[in-house]
C-alpha cells in the first residue's frame, strides 16, 4: 500500500490543474486547486507534528470557512479520521462527543478554547476562527507531509447522527464509502470542471462536507463559496454559477424574495434538493418561476447518496427518485420485501454503505445486517416505475388504537388545503388509544380556521387517522438541516390528553 485512497482521489483532478478556481468567495480572491492543496498538505503537517498517528480522530467544532475545508483534506492526508461537529453543540454535549470518540486533537473556534479545553481529555487543542486565525494556522510552518497510505477500507469520517432518539450515534465511513459515492455523483449528475456549483450548506454534514465538496472536488468544479445561506447571497451567484444543492429551506426562502426570476436563473443548469422532504407544492411553484424542475435526492449521514431523479428523464416531485448505480434498494415488510406499491422500511446496500457506528456493536448489529444491507429506518414505497417515496421515519409513525397512521398521509391532505402553508403529524401518548394523532399546521392565510381542516380530515380519511386535535402554529421548529423536529413537538405537546 503506498497510496492515500481517498486523499489520492479527491487531489487527481487538482494535482493535473492547479491553476483552475477551486473556490470563489465574495469579498475575497479566488483560489486555486493547486493552493488548496497545498495549504491541506502544510496542515496535515501540523496535525502529525502534533502527535497525529494513522487512524486519530480530529474533532472540530470551528464555523464554517475554506480553511475548515482544508483542514478535513488534511486530517485524510495525514490518515486521521475527521470527525466535524455541529457549531450549535453546547459544552455538555461536546462532552459526550469527546469523551466517546477520544480524538487526538480538537479545533474549536477561538471564542470557546476555555469551554472546551476541560472537555478535550488527553487531546491536543487548536483553535481556528471563521477567518482563518488561531493557533491552528499559526503552528504553519514550511513542512509538509506526503498523504499517508491508506486503504479503500481505512475510516476517514466518523460523523454523528443528529440523535432524533437516544444517544447520538457516530457513524464510521471509510476512504470507499465517500469516494465511491463522489465518482457515482459526478456520473449521474453530470458534473464537469466547468461547474460553479453554490456551497451554501454548513460543512459539519454529510449534505454540504461529502455530496458538495467531495464531488466537486472530483469534478473539478469551482465553488462559489459562501459561509451561511442567506437568499441575497445566492440570487447574486445565481448569475454565474451553474449548479445550487440545498435543503428545501433554501428553495422555500428563495422562492420569497420577488428578486427570483427566470432570468435570474438562465446561466443555472441544475438545482439539486436534499436532506428533508420537499413539498410538490415548492417544486411546482420553483418550475413556474424559474423554468427549471429541481431534481430531488435522497441520503443520509451512514449510506450518503442512495437514490435521484434522473438527470436525463422525468424528476418526479414528491418522490426521491431512482436507487443510484450501484445502490441496491429494497422495501421490507414484517415478512420480506413487500408488494410494488406498498409501504415498507427502506433498506439500503452498496459501497456507499457506513462501517457501522462508533464503539456500539449493539447499535450496529440492530441496523446493519451481516449481508450487507442498511435498515435505514426510513418508510417508503416503489411505484410501478421503481420511483421511491419516502413516507416518514418508522419512528415517527403512529399506533393509534393498534391502527398504523403514516403522518405523510394526513400531512398532504392538511397541506393541500387553501390557506395552509405546512404541517407535521405526530403522535402523542394518549390514555385511551395509546397515541393519538395530532396535527400542527402552519397557516400561509389568517383567516384559516380549525372547522376548515377539521372538515377535510373528516370527509377524507378514516376516524382513526382523523387529528384529534388540531393546533395553529406560525412555524415548525426545524434544525439547521430543515428537518422539522418531530421529536421536539411531540415533546411540547405530550400532555395534551393526559
Ligand atoms: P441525515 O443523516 O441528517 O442526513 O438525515 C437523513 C434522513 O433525512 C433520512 O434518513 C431521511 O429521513 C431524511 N431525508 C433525506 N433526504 C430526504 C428527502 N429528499 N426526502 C425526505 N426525507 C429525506
Amino acid at each position: 500500500m503506498t497510496e492515500n485512497y481517498l486523499f489520492s482521489r479527491l487531489a487527481a483532478y487538482g494535482k493535473a490543474h492547479p491553476e483552475k478556481t477551486f473556490a470563489q468567495a465574495p469579498d475575497a480572491a479566488p483560489q486555486s486547486y493547486g493552493a488548496t492543496l497545498q495549504n491541506a498538505l502544510h496542515l496535515a503537517a501540523v496535525l502529525t507534528s502534533a502527535g497525529l498517528k494513522p487512524g486519530d480522530r480530529v474533532a472540530v467544532q470551528v464555523e464554517k470557512s475554506l480553511t475548515a475545508l482544508e483542514l478535513y483534506l488534511a486530517t485524510v492526508a495525514a490518515g486521521g479520521v475527521f470527525l466535524p461537529l455541529n457549531t450549535g453543540y453546547t459544552a455538555s454535549e461536546l462532552a459526550y462527543f469527546l469523551d466517546d470518540a477520544t480524538p487526538a486533537i480538537v479545533v474549536c473556534d477561538p471564542a470557546r478554547v476555555a469551554e472546551v479545553t476541560p472537555l478535550a481529555g488527553e487531546a491536543r487543542v487548536f483553535t481556528l476562527g471563521a477567518n482563518g486565525t488561531g493557533s491552528l494556522t499559526e503552528a504553519l510552518s514550511d513542512a509538509i507531509v506526503a498523504p499517508v497510505p491508506r486503504t479503500a477500507d481505512d475510516l476517514a469520517a466518523i460523523l454523528y447522527t443528529s440523535g432524533t432518539t437516544g444517544r447520538s450515534k457516530g457513524a464510521m465511513l471509510s476512504h470507499d464509502n465517500l469516494y465511491s459515492n463522489a465518482a457515482c455523483l459526478k456520473g449521474y449528475w453530470q458534473f464537469t470542471d466547468q461547474d460553479v456549483l453554490i456551497h451554501a450548506l454548513p460543512i459539519f454534514h454529510t449534505h454540504g462536507l461529502f455530496v458538495a465538496t467531495n464531488l466537486a472536488l472530483v469534478s473539478g468544479a469551482t465553488l462559489h463559496f459562501l459561509n451561511s445561506f442567506s437568499p441575497e447571497a445566492v440570487l447574486e451567484a445565481l448569475p454565474t454559477a451553474t449548479v445550487l444543492m440545498g435543503v428545501p429551506t433554501f428553495y422555500t426562502r428563495l422562492l420569497a424574495d420577488p428578486q427570483l426570476t427566470r432570468d435570474r436563473a438562465a446561466n443555472m443548469r441544475l438545482f439539486i434538493s436534499g436532506s428533508a422532504p420537499m413539498l410538490v407544492d415548492t417544486h411546482e411553484q420553483w418550475q413556474a418561476r424559474t423554468g427549471h424542475t429541481i431534481l430531488e435526492r435522497y441520503g443520509m449521514t451512514e449510506t450518503n447518496m442512495n437514490t435521484s431523479n434522473p438527470y436525463t428523464g422525468t424528476r418526479r416531485p414528491g418522490t426521491v427518485g431512482l436507487p443510484l448505480p450501484g445502490v441496491e434498494l429494497r422495501i421490507m415488510g414484517r415478512e420480506g420485501e413487500v408488494a410494488q406499491g406498498e409501504i415498507g422500511t427502506i433498506e439500503v446496500r452498496g459501497a456507499n454503505v457506513f462501517k457501522g457506528y462508533w464503539q456500539m456493536p449493539e447499535k450496529t448489529a440492530e441496523e446493519l445486517r451481516p449481508d450487507g444491507w442498511f435498515i435505514t429506518g426510513d418508510l417508503g414505497v416503489m411505484d410501478e416505475d421503481g420511483y421511491i417515496s419516502i413516507v416518514g421515519r418508522g419512528k415517527d409513525l403512529i399506533i393509534t388504537g393498534g391502527f398504523n397512521v403514516y403522518p405523510k398521509e394526513v400531512e398532504s391532505l392538511i397541506d393541500d388545503i387553501n390557506g395552509v402553508l405546512e404541517s407535521a403529524v405526530i403522535g402523542v401518548p394518549h390514555p385511551d388509544f395509546g397515541e393519538a394523532v395530532v396535527a400542527v399546521v402552519v397557516p400561509s392565510d389568517q383567516s384559516l380556521t380549525l372547522e376548515a381542516i377539521q372538515a377535510v380530515t373528516s370527509e377524507k380519511l378514516a376516524k382513526f387517522k382523523q387529528p384529534k386535535h388540531i393546533l395553529l402554529l406560525p412555524e415548525l421548529p426545524r434544525n439547521t438541516m430543515g428537518k422539522v423536529q418531530k421529536k421536539a413537538l411531540r415533546e411540547t405537546y405530550a400532555n395534551l390528553f393526559t
